[in-house]
């Protein structure tokens, strides 16, 4: 049935298309993308042709019309580069917009960096904060780092090679004694996760310069950082308790 179609896909490893994905690839008429390139890679490695239509949030009045007026006569997907669409990636406007005019909209879940990285840090995942990327300039990220100092859940942001020293060390001045990880090349070959103080990973980093795509996260404010000597006191608790018994 007519209606926009919001389909997440792999952040890397091409295995992590859903079924839902690919059925609903082959199904719509018309796949509105932000590269056509990349998409048209996707589409091929999955054996399906579809029409393309290049659409990102700076696109023109005149084309998110054109897209609008598809969408109410026809299935449209709309995907992104990698991941899930909207989520520091184009798409809101159209969404905003569809939604207004009562155009049917659904989402199909899909992988997303946050939240793998999420789930592989080791960090509390009670409570999570997505900050989307730091600001470039260094005011700019200090400043939203201040902001965020209090907030007592893990912070997620995400971030880009060249400029993972200058986070490090912004963090290292702002939030000191943070635990941060960073999650790297998530799904793909040479995944990493690594955590340590902001020092720490600043001085790793600065020896192995980083590759590929990253997130970065930072232990909540106020929590306890859970290190070795929490364990083996746990340990030795429970050891002693088995004894007693
Ligand atoms: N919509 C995407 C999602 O759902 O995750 C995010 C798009 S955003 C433009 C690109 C950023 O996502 C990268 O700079 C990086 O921070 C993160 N990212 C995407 N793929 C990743 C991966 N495989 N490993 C680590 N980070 C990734």
């Amino acid at each position: 049935s007519p209606g926009l179609y919001i389909v997440a896909t792999p952040i890397g490893n091409l295995g992590d298309i859903t079924l839902r994905a690919v059925e609903t690839l082959q199904r719509v008429t018309a796949v509105a993308c932000e590269d056509t390139r990349v998409t048209g890679k996707l589409l091929h490695h999955l054996g399906i042709k579809q029409r393309l239509i290049r659409y990102d949030d700076h696109a023109g009045e005149a084309d998110r019309e054109r897209l609008l007026a598809l969408m109410e006569a026809e299935p449209v997907a709309l995907v992104s580069d990698a991941g899930t669409p909207l989520i520091s990636d184009p798409g809101y406007r159209l969404v905003r917009i569809a939604r207004e005019r009562g155009i049917a909209v659904t989402s199909l879940p899909g992988a997303n960096a946050a939240v793998v990285a999420m789930t592989l840090s080791g960090l509390p995942n009670d409570r999570f904060l997505f900050a989307g990327f730091l600001p470039n300039k260094a005011k700019a990220r200090e400043d939203t780092l201040s902001a965020l100092a209090n907030v007592p859940a893990t912070l997620v942001f995400y971030e880009t090679a060249p400029r993972l020293d200058a986070s490090l060390r912004a963090i290292e001045e702002k939030l000191p004694g943070r635990e941060v990880a960073v999650a790297r090349e998530l799904t793909k070959k040479f995944e990493e996760c690594r955590s340590g103080s902001p020092a720490e990973l600043a001085e790793h980093y600065a020896a192995h310069p980083p590759k590929g795509e990253i997130v970065l996260l930072i232990a909540p404010a106020g929590e306890q950082q859970i290190g070795e000597v929490d364990v083996d006191a746990l340990l030795k608790s429970a050891l002693a308790t088995a004894k007693a018994s």
